[in-house]
């Protein structure tokens, strides 16, 4: 009910008949009854302002209390409000209403943009517009092998020791220029990151800056660029040779009989030589890029240590080396036949090629922990401790002048090492200089293998 229109019915009529007795000069009683009355609407107005007051008191606390996050319901035990009060009271409700559900929005938008922040691989950090960070994802922290905590409220330079980093920082800041920068961190694990600086908005001072980790992209590029290097100079050695005789022999030389079958021998040689080496690349790309299917079987390791034993023994024996077998026949590994065979062709003509004359091969075989194991064992020129890791890389050599000489095209172990792979196996090997080596390969066990566990 509004106030006015419970106060003017009431103090209305008795202003009314107090001014009419005083004008017409009526009777004192009358007078008197007037100034009652209007004395008793005044009482009234009293009565309704205080219950005014008291509600919009009790209307204020009810709004305090739900601005600082009390209950959101209507105040209980106001049985019956002005209606001022009332219409101020459902003001505040939906203006309560609509903040709330804005509110809401932010904080869901708050939560999907801090869910994608830390979902994302890359760091990223934002800054005020004084260059601090004021926040970051979880991806940073590993990136930057930080132990600052938090990473927020640091300046960059206190976070990474880079005057070009802190620069593009304060350019994105100042001058809303954005940069981008890469960067190699050294330390236990050093790494390289491509960074990009950007300002945050035209009304929005700071920056952002997104930190990729690109240390495996550029060692790939690395290895690719050397293999290409290392491709182009093996290719190279054989073809001058092909190249040179063969001019020789045009001018001339072709009829000299003693010159010409020798140089013929060499360019024959040569040309096996890249033959063996593009095949020995078609195979390792060819692995590399799984386009073989290997098929998987059971293998008699037995016998493809025999058959690949059976190909280098003529060279053992021009050597006047011994290759030996102590392989069970009943040892059965899963792997492709072809393959396997591959595998320990490379390992034996490497033990015969790298043992001097008059030295030994041995091939062992054996269960051990549930797989196949078969060791190569030699009793040539060994490998020092701080190459053993590398020569399974393409092209890697402990002596490049001997395993050419030897015939060697650097890419047996690197192939040993990805046909393995492919079929679940590994291979390990342990060596004294001078003292001979031990080429150890492992293969999944086939179940139906009779070889004695070790
Ligand atoms: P290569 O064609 O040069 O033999 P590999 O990839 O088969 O290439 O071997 C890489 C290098 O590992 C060889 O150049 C040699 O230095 C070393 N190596 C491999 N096998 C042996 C071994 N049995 N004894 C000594 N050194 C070996």
């Amino acid at each position: 009910m509004p106030l006015r229109a419970t106060l003017l019915p009431l103090l209305l009529p008795a202003v009314v008949v107090a001014t009419l007795v005083a004008l017409l000069d009526g009777p004192k009683e009358v007078f008197a009854a007037a100034l009652v009355a209007l004395a008793g609407s005044l009482m009234s107005l009293g009565v309704s302002r205080g219950t005014m007051q008291r509600q919009l008191d009790l209307l204020a606390r009810h709004t305090r209390e739900r601005a600082e996050g009390g209950a959101s319901t209507a105040a209980p035990g106001v049985p019956e409000r002005l209606d001022e009060v009332a219409g101020l009271e459902g003001a505040i409700d939906s203006l309560h209403a609509q903040l709330s559900a804005r509110n809401a929005a932010l904080t869901q938008e708050a939560r999907t943009l801090t869910a994608v922040l830390d979902g994302m691989t890359e760091g990223v950090w934002v800054t005020d517009a004084e260059g601090t960070v004021v926040r970051n994802n979880d991806a940073l922290r590993p990136l930057l092998a930080s132990t600052s905590s938090p990473l927020t409220g640091q300046r960059p330079l206190a976070l990474i020791r880079n005057e070009a980093l802190h620069d593009a920082v304060m350019r994105a800041c100042r001058e809303s220029a954005s940069s981008h920068l890469e960067l190699t961190l050294d330390g236990h694990f050093p790494r390289t990151l491509s960074i990009r600086v950007t300002p945050l908005a035209k009304d929005l001072p700071g920056s952002a800056a997104v930190f990729h980790d690109v240390t495996e992209l550029r060692r790939l590029e690395k290895v690719r660029k050397d293999f290409v290097a290392n491709v182009s100079h093996e290719l190279r050695t054989p073809i001058t040779a092909v190249r040179g005789y063969a001019e020789t022999l045009q001018g001339g030389a072709l009829n000299d009989p003693v010159m010409a079958p020798k140089m013929v021998e060499i360019i024959h040689r040569q040309s096996e030589r890249l033959s063996e080496l593009v095949e020995d690349l078609l195979e390792l790309s060819r692995l590399e890029s799984r386009e073989v299917s290997l098929k998987l079987a059971r293998v008699t390791l037995a016998d493809a240590a025999a058959r690949a034993a059976d190909t280098v023994r003529p060279k053992a024996e021009g050597k006047g080396q011994v290759v030996s077998l102590h392989v069970p026949p009943g040892l059965l590994a899963v792997g492709d036949p072809r393959a396997v065979e591959q595998v320990l062709l490379n390992l034996l003509d490497n033990a015969v090629k790298y043992t001097p004359a008059g030295g030994r091969v041995d091939v062992y075989g054996a269960c051990e922990q549930g797989r196949c194991v078969v060791r190569v064992k030699d009793t040539g020129v060994g490998i020092e401790a701080r190459h053993q890791s590398r020569i399974f890389e393409r092209f890697y050599r402990v002596d490049k002048g001997r395993s050419r000489d030897m015939g060697g095209t650097g890419l047996g172990l690197a192939i040993v090492k990805h046909l393995l792979q492919a079929m679940d196996g590994e291979v390990k090997v342990e060596s004294e200089p001078n003292e001979g080596s031990t080429f150890t390969i492992f293969l999944p066990l086939a179940a139906s293998s009779s070889a004695a566990t070790g």
